[in-house]
This record gives structure tokens, sequence and C-alpha cells, in this order.
């Protein structure tokens, strides 16, 4: 079946019990053991729950994988892929890796001897270049936050089987609507759940799906023993999330497109990123392996000052962090995901103090273009003024 129809129809679409049209939320800790010398399916929440199994085998589904596992955040997911490292072990991440992903990094897994090394992944002599015969992870984001660099994914996981590396991608921006790193011969998924599959700035979830059952059985280890599982009623809106995943990637993905060239062709702005437009670096590589741009771009209008009076103008947007949710969201990096980096290395890769990042919502695009249009133009005659 195609994923459009996946997302509707995977095994978890009605209760095979009762027949009812949503899975129920079983929200119990503990389940009763019939027959103590022949345990249930199911034994303690942690370690396995009804609700939360149905979306693992969703998303296990829709990324072509074994199994698929959830958790309490994006971040839980992601620090719990890399649990599967010992002390001594050595890693290379996308330079501009997700905030919080750097963060665990940098300021945790390294008191325990797990070392990164950040890289342009999109130049692969770069991840050549820093092996170690330690390395034992690659970890890649594409395209990356906030100015959408495209790695070459076939060629991540052909470095990967090379040099017997486990290859983990962060798929949070596509989603496997447009993008299945798993068919690329990667070895694990990860996602924040929180963003397009929630899809409602309502939920903070995180999901993992793997390829191969030896992985996926020591996933299963690691989030029974770690425990940042994620809850039911959690669970439960995720699932209903993805329902309309189709849906909502559609119109905001089109949206998305119409504003990148509107903005380009704005006076006001210095420079638009966006896979869809021609120009961008990644554009054919995008097309290659993914089968959409998404709903995110980034533009820059030229000054802090600049930027911060276009947040103050705007009026449709959430100024917000996060992104991929029925509403548009408006973030500032700089002050935000981006924060904790210092200004010159930000200044390095392209995250100047004048740029912004749109999440497109599923607002009439004409709405969101006549309302940049106010927040740029007073920003304009304001700069003219001063
Ligand atoms: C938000 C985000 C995360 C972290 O997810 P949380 O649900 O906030 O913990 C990781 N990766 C990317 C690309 C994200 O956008």
């Amino acid at each position: 079946m195609r994923i459009e129809t996946l997302l509707l129809h995977n095994g978890c679409e009605f209760d095979q019990q009762t027949g009812a049209s949503s899975v129920p939320i079983y929200q119990a800790s503990t389940f009763h053991q019939f027959d103590v010398d022949n345990p249930g399916q199911y034994d303690y929440t942690r370690s396995g729950n009804p609700t939360r199994q149905a979306l693992e085998d969703t998303i296990a589904k829709l990324e072509g994988g074994c199994r698929g596992f959830a958790f309490a955040s994006g971040m839980a997911a992601i620090s719990t892929v890399f649990l599967l490292l010992s002390k001594g072990d050595h890693l290379i991440v996308s330079q501009d890796v997700y905030g919080g992903t750097y963060r665990v990094l940098t300021q945790v897994l390294n008191r325990f001897g797990i070392d990164s090394t950040f890289v342009d992944t999109t130049d692969s002599e770069a991840i050549i270049k820093a092996l170690q015969p330690n390395t034992r992870a690659l970890y890649v984001e594409t395209p990356s936050n906030p100015t959408l660099k495209v790695t070459d994914l076939g060629l991540v996981a052909k470095i990967a089987k090379e040099h017997k590396l486990l290859s983990i991608v962060d798929n949070t921006f596509l989603t496997p609507y447009y993008q299945q790193p798993l068919a690329h011969g990667i070895d694990i998924v990860v996602h924040s759940a929180t963003k397009f599959l929630g899809g409602h700035s309502d939920v903070v979830a995180g999901l993992v799906a793997v390829k191969e059952t030896s992985l996926a059985d020591q996933i299963k280890t690691l989030q029974n023993a770690f425990g940042a599982v994620l809850g039911v009623q959690d669970s439960w809106l995720i699932l209903r999330g993805i329902k309309t995943l189709q849906a909502r990637l559609d119109v905001s993905t089109k949206n998305a497109g119409i504003l990148a060239e509107w903005l380009q062709d704005h006076k006001g702005i210095d420079h638009v990123y966006y896979t869809g437009l021609p120009d961008h670096d990644g554009h054919h590589l995008q097309n290659k392996q993914a089968s959409g741009h998404g709903a995110v771009l980034s533009f820059d209008v030229g000054s802090g000052v600049q930027a911060k009076q276009l947040l103050q103008k705007i009026r449709l947007p959430l100024v917000a962090v996060s992104l991929g949710a029925v509403e548009s969201i408006l973030s500032y990096p700089v002050l935000m995901s981006h924060a904790a980096m210092p200004q010159e290395v930000r200044r390095k890769h392209g995250i100047t103090d004048g740029l912004l990042r749109f999440s497109v919502g599923l607002e009439n695009v004409e709405d969101l273009i006549d309302d940049l249009s106010q927040a740029l133009d007073s920003k304009v005659s304001f700069a003219v003024a001063r």
C-alpha cells in the first residue's frame, strides 16, 4: 500500500476486540495475569501498553521498519538511541543538528566518555576525514535546521556500512510522508512527533523506527530500562494526528512553496532558504531522495533590528519555538533554538541575526502573504525613517 493509505489503514485503525473506530486509551499501569505460568502480552505499562503499541506499530509501518518505539519527547527518543553507545565510543554528527541533540551530546554524553565530532554531512569527504578508530555511529539531520542543508542519505548509509557504523537519521522535518530513510539503507530513524506527526502544537512526543530485529531488541531493552516512555493519552493524540498527515502536509507544503517564491521576490529579504527553490544547493538531491520539500523555510531580513520589528508587527503566526503545526509558527533562531551557540559559530552556519524560520500552516496563503507584507513594509519604512 502507498503511504497515503497506510496513514489510515495500518492495522491500528480500529479496535480488534470491539470494532471501536479508534484505538482505546488503555489508562492502566499494570495488567492482571490470568495464569502466572503463562504471562500475557502486557504486564506493566513502562514495558508495554496496547495504546502505545498501536502507535509504535504505526510508525514502524510508515517508516518501513520492523519495529517502532514511542517516547516522552523527541529528546527522550534521541537520548535513548544514544544509549546504544558505550564509554569510549565516538560519533560523527551533522554540524547544524537540533540544539537539544547538540546539548545532550556535548553536556551529558561527553561526561560518560562518548565523544562527538560535528561536521558538514553534506560533504562526504568531511565525514570520512572525521572517522576515528572508535567511531561507532553517524547521526544526520536532513534537511537541517534552520538553513535546510540536504545530506545524501544513500551516501551516509554506504559510508556507515563500509565502516561498520550505526546510521541514525532525524526525520522530523519531512516525516515518512516525504522521506523514508530506512529505504535508503539507514539503520534507525528518530522523530520529534511533537512536530508534524502530532501536528497541532498540543503534545510533546518522540518516536523511533528501526530496520532490523537485533537492533530493535536492543532498543526495546533500553526503552524499558531507561523508562522515558510516552503516556497513553499522548500516544492516542499522535495516532490521531498521523491520520491527517497527508492532508496537512499537502496544504502546508504548497503554501510554503508559494511563500518562498513571494519572499524571494521581496526587496526587503536578503536570502530565502527552501529546498523547493531551484537555486537552493540541496534542491536536486532533495528531489531525488524525498517526495516533497516540506513546510519549513527560513529567510533573512538583513539585521537583528529588522527581524525584531517583523516579529512585533506580524499578526497571524505564533511567534514561538517549535514547528510542524496546523497554525503557522515564526521562530527567531538567534534568540530561540540557537541561542546557546556563540555568534561566530552561528554566523559560520548561516544563522545570521536577521534569520527567521517560518513553519507554514494551513491558513489561506494570501492571508499569510498579506500579513508578511504589512509586517515587512512597516519594517522597511521604520528603517527608512531612522
Ligand atoms: C523539536 C525537535 C527535536 C526534539 O524534540 P522534542 O519533542 O522537543 O523533545 C529533535 N529534532 C528536531 C529536528 C526537532 O525539530
